[in-house]
């Protein structure tokens, strides 16, 4: 059997004394789209940061493809990480901010150029590649931010509520366009919202984390249909 992409082995994270995510047990296979749904506070930056490496875990283990990266630095683990602030260089040009990477790399710059404008494309902001930041959408830096984590190869991108500060027009377009751009580009994702719509409308598989705890994992049809205890049923049905 091959090994899962990613892979979290009863994970319990936590500040100090204060533990907030509580022996989660996780595997994504290549390819899905798997969202981690809750309340605000229930820790799912907590766990997307110990996935990434900037938290260390308590106990538990975390493997990508077959790796065990449980105690390795974030620079030694093939995972990108997207923002809901997008976190781009505000002083750099757009293509400076997707080739920079690259640039830390030593990547030559006839190569560069060509990636940039290959994932740019991809994602739909070749025009946006001169301007700053600050010139463009919130949707348009949304794309800035994932096409900066998948020009490196990465092939797992943990989601930290992206859509969260656009407008509910354009967060309806960027769930789609996350989706064609995963179609795409073939990245896995393990992404993180609060909100029941998003992760219904968007995920292979959902797992409902309620305080720091796995409340059901499932498809996105499994949950909905099937809540298994009342906390998720009342999540679920919960107007946003
Ligand atoms: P979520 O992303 O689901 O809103 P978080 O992972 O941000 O949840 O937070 C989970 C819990 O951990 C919260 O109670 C929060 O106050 C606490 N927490 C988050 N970051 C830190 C930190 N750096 N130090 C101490 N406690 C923290
Ligand atoms: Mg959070």
């Amino acid at each position: 059997m091959t090994p899962p992409l990613l892979g979290l082995e009863q994970v319990t994270i936590g500040y100090g004394e204060l533990t907030v995510v509580h022996d989660v047990t996780l595997a994504l296979r290549q390819g899905e789209f798997v969202s981690i749904l809750g309340p605000s506070g229930c820790g799912k930056s907590t766990l997307l940061r110990a996935i990434a490496g900037f938290v260390p875990v308590k106990s538990g283990q975390i493997s990508l493809n077959g790796e065990d990266v449980t105690r390795q630095p974030p620079e030694d683990r093939d995972v990108g990480i997207v923002f809901q602030n997008y976190a781009l260089f505000p002083t750099m040009s757009v293509f400076e901010n997707i080739a920079f990477g690259l640039r830390v790399a030593g990547t030559g710059s006839r190569d560069i150029r060509v990636k940039v404008d290959a994932i740019a494309e991809v994602a739909g902001i070749l025009d946006q590649l001169p301007k700053r930041p600050a010139e463009l959408s919130g949707g348009q830096q949304q794309r800035v931010a994932i096409a900066r984590s998948l020009i490196m190869g990465t092939k797992v991108l943990l989601f930290d509520e992206p859509l969260s500060n656009l407008d509910a027009k354009v967060r309806q377009t960027m769930r789609r366009e996350i989706r064609r751009l995963q179609a795409e580009l073939g990245f896995t994702a393990l992404f993180v919202t609060h909100d029941q719509d998003e992760a219904l409308s968007m995920s292979d598989r959902i797992v409902v984390l309620n305080g720091g705890r796995v409340e059901q994992a499932g498809t996105a049809r499994e949950i909905y249909r099937s809540p298994q205890t009342a906390f998720v049923c009342h999540f679920i049905g919960a107007a946003n």
